[in-house]
């Protein structure tokens, strides 16, 4: 008999964003005439830039030679690609990694809700909330999160991050933790760590033997300079912490699948008798067992955004998506609306007016003002009473959705 893996049972039943599409398409039904302005979903819109477009031409050409053609790829991804990530995302800030320390992947989805395979499965995990719903989702899956409660899982510390506390989670002092999962920049907050809050969690890392998963899909949007771009930029975190890298936000890869995810050689889990194992070999053991590597033509893509015209052409996108964030920002906050994030981050928090749920101002919005909006309770307990805006839209749909939201307000 086939027995299934109950821990999937437990989950909810939808993915948040499935669950959103349904909602939008009932109304779009009963609506067909309303063109209807998405504001929601975390995916970019503008199209590759042109000296990643050239260099996937260039490697398809390749592939149609028979001296030029590759078949399976290093698992780890090619050198090339990971010589372009030390020398251009982190030798400029004084981070020195081996190249056997980089993973090339297929994206950080894949990897975050992976890496807890490393982990044994009566570690305790804690994560800020709310947050990025793959890193619980995950841990659920393995059978690491306990029960479903009104509080959120059982076995998962949860660290609230709100208006209340300015969105700086507190370590807690009660409950003991294995593991950490950190976003910074934040999605769905869009609130971003200062060094000094960064490093009172690496601090507690070293002091606790807690492992720290570090997701800084979002760190191509940092605009202050005194904000740290990889947790690395913090003395000690080398020993503590795994960091993941995206292309799909800083480079509109999320149609192509890029990324990397960085394991240090110093970073160690303990056995029940006490030894210490060392996570980049396992990591390491894990990706050429599950993994066959990116494509060539993605990893080519990926490297062509450390070139010098490439830097110019992502950062023009990402300054166009940062002109929507501000107009976002500042119109809301015109029209009244408690609003973060934004400034370093493509993301827009918003508190819902007078503590209204959040899946009843999604559809409010969407009823009222034909915006979609993420509704903040799908990202964790702590999210509740607030939405989420993405300012991956064009000018267009957003000065349009903005102009509604102030009509409807
Ligand atoms: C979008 C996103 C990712 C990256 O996903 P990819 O698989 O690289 O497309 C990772 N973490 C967070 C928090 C994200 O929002």
């Amino acid at each position: 008999m086939t027995k299934v893996n109950e821990q999937f049972l437990k989950l909810p039943n939808n993915y948040l964003f499935a669950d959103i599409a349904k909602k939008v398409n009932a109304f779009k039904v009963t609506h067909p005439k309303t063109e209807v302005i998405t504001l929601g979903i975390g995916d970019v819109t503008r199209p590759l830039c042109p000296a990643v477009i050239e260099a996937m031409h260039k490697a398809t050409d390749e592939m149609a030679v028979q001296s030029s053609f590759r078949g399976y790829g290093p698992e780890h991804g090619y050198d090339f690609l990971r010589y372009a990530i030390l020398k251009n995302d982190f030798a400029p800030r004084g981070i020195h990694f081996d190249l056997d320390e980089i993973f090339v992947n297929d994206g950080a989805k894949s990897d975050t809700g992976n890496i807890q395979e490393l982990i044994s499965r009566d570690n305790v995990i804690g994560v800020t909330d709310p947050i990025y719903p793959v890193y619980i989702d995950s841990n659920v899956m393995a059978g690491r999160a306990g029960e479903m409660t009104d509080g959120g899982w059982s076995n998962v510390v949860y660290m609230p991050c709100t208006a209340a506390n300015g969105f700086v989670p507190q370590i807690p002092l009660d409950r003991q933790m294995d593991v950490i999962y950190l976003c910074y920049p934040n999605n769905p907050t869009g609130t971003v760590i200062t060094k000094e809050e960064l490093k009172k969690w690496v601090d507690y890392a070293l002091q606790t033997d807690t492992l720290i998963f570090y997701d800084a899909a979002y760190e191509a949007y940092i605009n202050d300079p005194d904000i740290p771009h990889s947790i690395y930029e913090i003395k000690g975190a080398k020993k503590c912490a795994i960091e993941f890298h995206s292309y799909s936000k800083t480079a509109g890869f999320t149609g192509v699948r890029c990324g990397y995810t960085v394991v240090p050689k110093e970073v160690t889990a303990s056995t029940m008798n006490g030894d210490r194992i060392q996570l980049n070999a396992l990591w390491n053991r894990r990706q050429c067992t599950k993994f066959n590597g990116t494509s060539y033509i993605s990893q080519r893509a990926a490297e062509a955004i450390y070139s010098p015209e490439g830097k110019k052409q992502v950062r023009e996108t990402i300054n166009y998506y940062m002109a929507n964030a501000r107009l976002m920002l500042s119109t809301l906050r015109k029209l009244g609306y408690q609003a973060f994030g934004g400034e370093n981050a493509p993301y827009i928090w918003m508190q819902t007016p007078s503590g209204t749920d959040s899946w009843k101002f999604f559809q409010d919005l969407l009823y009222g003002a034909h915006v979609v909006c993420t509704p903040g309770a799908g990202f964790g307990p702590s999210g509740e009473g607030y939405v989420r805006f993405t300012a991956f839209g064009s000018h267009d749909h957003t000065e349009e959705a903005l102009h509604r939201i102030e009509k409807w307000s």
